[in-house]
């Protein structure tokens, strides 16, 4: 599919779409770029790359894909470190979580004739770094890409392409209207659960051992994604904070009003809004999705 492809980041998210090219030999070549030796190393003992850098401007030399798979702070630096050494009719494309912030740090700083398309894999777990990636994390999964109005179709086309050729479902859409999405399906999941557990660890020692002894009752399906990257994580909710912020006062409102009913003893209501979101549940499962 591609002859010479750069991966500018090569954690969980890079490194799965790296081995998904080498098993299905859709790369010709492949470049790897981070910043630390100890991950450096790993991509060449997992054999992850045919060769590695610390330098982007090195990865993406004659490269014709270039996968930025950074935390979303690093995109506007690595923008500018790389952009007099893409070659002309190059397709950057990124794997962020937020993609308005992303086409704003990129945009203005790629040449002429470079294709930005911006992309998101809505995959992912709890784990970072490059021997957490599996190629099948994709599979049965939806890819958001939010093409640049009046960018180059045939890049779009292709990786589209590449991001079916992993099993995904791919859909386009508006960047907003992708940030306003995952705020409520992932960023404040991720708000809420690093909430819960911040608090359980705030609270004296006696009271937090119980908390993980018992922790079966539901609180730790929250610890799970809490564990989650804080640099990842701090990037995004810095990155789609009017959007993170409008879900927010939604969910303030509804967790207000069942507070209300809890006090006032409003069984009904809390049925009625349990029956809903379980039915939430059961179409996230009809839908292949859990
Ligand atoms: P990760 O496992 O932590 O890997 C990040 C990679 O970026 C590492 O190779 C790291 O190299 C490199 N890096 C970090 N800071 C850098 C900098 N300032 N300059 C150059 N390289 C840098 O992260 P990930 O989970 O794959 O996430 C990568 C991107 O995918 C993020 O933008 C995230 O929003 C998006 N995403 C994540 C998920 C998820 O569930 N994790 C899902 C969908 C999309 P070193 O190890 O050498 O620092």
């Amino acid at each position: 599919m591609f002859p010479r492809v750069a991966f500018i980041g090569i954690g969980l998210i890079g490194s799965s779409l790296a081995r998904l090219m080498i098993r299905d030999k859709l790369a010709g070549k492949i470049i790897a770029c981070a910043r630390s030796k100890k991950t450096l190393d790993a991509v060449k003992r997992l054999k992850l790359a045919d060769s590695v850098t610390d330098d982007p401007a090195v990865a993406v030399k004659e490269a014709d894909l270039v996968v930025l798979a950074t935390p979303l702070s690093a995109n506007a630096e690595i923008g500018k470190r790389i952009a007099a050494a893409l070659k002309p009719g190059a397709i950057v494309t990124d794997v962020g979580s937020v993609k308005q912030a992303v086409i704003k740090d990129l945009r203005p700083v790629l040449p002429k004739g470079v294709h930005l398309v911006p992309g998101h894999p809505v995959a992912g777990t709890e784990y970072s770094g490059p021997e957490a990636g599996f190629a099948d994390l994709f599979k049965d999964r939806w890819c958001i890409l939010t093409p640049i109005p009046g960018g180059d179709a045939a890049a779009v086309e292709k990786v589209k392409r590449l991001w079916e050729a992993a099993g995904m479902k791919v859909v386009a859409m508006d960047a907003a209207h992708h940030d306003k999405v995952l705020a409520i399906t992932s960023h404040l999941p991720h708000l809420i659960a690093y909430t819960i557990v911040g608090t359980a660890s705030g609270l004296e020692e006696a009271l937090k051992s119980e908390v993980i002894k018992f922790s079966a009752g539901g609180f730790r399906d929250f610890t799970r994604i809490a564990a989650s990257d804080p640099v990842m994580w701090r990037d995004v909710f810095l990155n789609n904070r009017e959007a993170v912020l409008e879900m927010l006062q939604r969910f303030s409102e509804d967790l207000t009003a069942l507070q209300r009913a809890i006090r006032h003893g409003e069984g009904k209501k809390l049925e009625e809004v349990f029956t809903r979101t379980r039915a939430i549940r059961k179409s996230i499962v009809d839908a292949k999705q859990a």
